[in-house]
C-alpha cells in the first residue's frame, strides 16, 4: 500500500463503532446553528473550508529508498482574518480529521476574540519511526508544496500533535529562503532563538488550568479543594498536570499512550517529570501504582482532564466518567454522543475551543510580536494570557446561564456567530 491511498480505519467493532472527528465537528456546528436559528445557505457556508490542498510529499528515506506521504492543509475559514492552526504529524492523519480541525480552530479562534479564521495540516506519518533529518525533509518538502497557501498574512502554522519547535523553525526556513527574507511570523511555536515568544511551549496548559480554574469558582470552589486525572502526557498534559499541581489540586493519576500511574495521596510532579525525561514514559514511576489509560477516565476525581487525541469519551466511556468537571485540553475529546451523555449526568464540560485556547493565544502574541519585531517579557505574556482566558471563559459563562445551555453550546453559538458576523458585514463577493 502507498501512504497516498485513503487511510483505512481499524476494521470496524460493531460494540464501538469509530466516530469521524468531523461528524462531531459537523454535529457541533449544527447544533450551534439551530440555536442561532441561521438559514441552510449560513450554515453550509460555515460548514464547507474555503480552502483544501492535498499534497503528496515523497521522502528519501535515510536507507536511499522513497517513500511517498500524505499530506493536507485546510483553511476552514478566514472571514476575521488568516488561517490559522497547528500542523499535526500522526499516522491516522486524513483529510477529515484535518477538515474537523480546521473548523475547530475557526471556532477556538473566534471565542478567543483573535483576528484569525481557523485552518490545519497534517501529514499522515508516525515520526517516533523516522530520524530527525528525515523529518526535516519531509518538513520542508510539505511546506514548499503549501508555498502558494501559507505565510503570515495568509495562513499560519503551529505544533500540534507529532511536531515540535524544531518543526515550525524548519517551516519558518523553507518558507524564507524561498521568499528570499526572513520572515518569523509565518509559523508560531517557534523556539525561542528565531522569534518565538516567551510562555508559548506552556501556554495551552496554563490556559486549561485558567479554564479549570474559572470552572471551580462558578462552583464555589478551587484547586486546593480538588483532585485530578490528566489523560495525556505530551506538550498540553505534562505541563497542566503539573500547573494543576502547583495550584494546589491533588492530582493523582497521569497517563500517556504507554499506560498509567496512580498514588491517592497525589504524584509527585518534579520526581515524575524526572522518570519521564529519563524513560519517556509515565509508565515504571516507582512512587505510583499502575492504572490502565481507560481505567483513568473512570476514576472517582473531581476534575478530568483528557488532553491527548480525539474520541476518548464516546457514549461508552462517557457512562464511567465520575469526575464533576471534565476540562478538554485535547481537541474534540468528547464525541456527540459522549457529551449528550455527559451533559444528562450533570458533569460540566468545559470544551476544547475554550479550554484549550491559551496556545493559539500565545501564537497570537507570537505572532504579533514579530510582526512589530518586539518581544514582551514572560510576565507581560503570563498577564495577558490570564487576561484573554478570563474574559472568554466569562462571555461563554454568562452566554450559558442566560440560554440555559452547555458551556459547549455557549462556546459555539459565540465562535460561530462570530464568524457568521464577519462574513456578513463583509458581504458576498461578486
Ligand atoms: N495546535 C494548537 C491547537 O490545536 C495550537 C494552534 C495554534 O497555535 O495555531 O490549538
Amino acid at each position: 500500500m502507498t501512504a497516498l491511498e485513503p487511510h483505512t480505519p481499524a476494521a470496524p467493532d460493531p460494540t464501538h463503532p469509530r466516530v469521524s472527528p468531523l461528524d462531531t465537528a459537523q454535529d457541533q456546528l449544527s447544533s450551534a446553528v439551530r440555536l442561532l436559528g441561521y438559514d441552510e445557505g449560513l450554515h453550509r457556508m460555515l460548514a464547507t473550508p474555503r480552502r483544501e490542498m492535498h499534497v503528496a510529499v515523497p521522502l528519501r528515506r535515510d536507507d536511499g529508498s522513497i517513500e511517498l506521504l500524505a499530506g493536507y492543509r485546510v483553511q476552514h475559514n478566514i472571514s476575521r482574518g488568516p488561517g490559522k492552526g497547528g500542523l499535526r504529524y500522526a499516522p491516522g492523519v486524513d483529510i477529515d480529521e484535518v477538515r474537523a480541525l480546521a473548523m475547530w480552530m475557526t471556532w477556538k479562534c473566534a471565542v478567543a476574540d483573535l483576528p484569525y479564521g481557523g485552518a490545519k495540516g497534517g501529514v499522515a506519518i508516525d515520526p517516533r519511526g523516522y530520524s530527525q533529518a528525515e523529518l526535516e525533509r519531509v518538513t520542508r518538502r510539505y511546506t514548499s508544496e503549501l508555498m502558494p497557501l501559507i505565510g503570515p498574512g495568509q495562513d499560519i502554522m503551529a505544533p500540534d500533535v507529532g511536531t515540535t519547535e524544531q518543526t515550525m523553525s524548519w517551516v519558518m526556513d523553507t518558507y524564507s529562503v524561498n521568499t528570499g527574507f526572513t520572515t518569523p511570523a509565518v509559523v508560531t511555536g517557534k523556539p525561542l532563538a528565531v522569534g518565538g515568544s516567551l510562555g508559548r511551549a506552556t501556554a495551552t496548559s496554563r490556559g486549561v488550568v485558567h479554564a479549570a480554574e474559572a470552572a471551580l469558582a462558578e462552583a464555589g470552589t478551587g484547586l486546593p479543594e480538588v483532585t485530578c486525572a490528566v489523560q495525556g502526557f505530551g506538550k498540553v498534559g505534562s505541563h497542566a498536570a503539573r500547573f494543576l499541581a502547583d495550584g494546589g489540586a491533588r492530582v493523582v493519576a497521569v497517563s500517556d499512550e504507554n499506560g498509567g500511574v496512580q498514588a491517592a495521596e497525589g504524584l509527585d510532579m518534579a520526581a515524575l517529570q524526572r522518570h519521564v525525561a529519563e524513560t519517556g514514559t509515565v509508565v515504571g514511576f516507582a512512587q505510583a501504582d499502575p492504572i490502565a489509560g481507560d481505567e483513568l477516565l473512570a476514576l472517582d476525581v473531581d476534575v478530568l482532564v483528557p488532553a491527548a487525541v480525539e474520541n476518548v469519551l464516546d457514549a461508552d466511556t462517557a457512562t464511567r466518567v465520575k469526575a464533576r468537571w471534565v476540562v478538554e485540553g485535547a481537541n474534540g475529546p468528547t464525541t456527540s454522543e459522549g457529551d449528550r451523555v455527559l451533559a444528562e449526568r450533570g458533569i460540566t464540560v468545559v470544551p476544547d475551543i475554550l479550554a484549550n485556547a491559551g496556545g493559539v493565544v500565545v501564537s497570537y502574541f507570537e505572532w504579533v510580536q514579530a510582526n512589530q519585531a518586539y518581544w514582551w517579557t514572560e510576565a507581560e505574556i503570563a498577564e495577558k494570557l490570564a487576561h484573554r482566558m478570563r474574559t472568554a471563559y466569562q462571555a461563554v459563562a454568562t452566554r450559558a446561564r442566560a440560554d440555559g445551555i452547555s458551556l459547549r453550546d455557549a462556546a459555539l453559538v459565540i465562535g460561530v456567530s462570530r464568524v457568521a458576523e464577519a462574513h456578513q458585514l463583509r458581504g458576498l463577493y461578486p
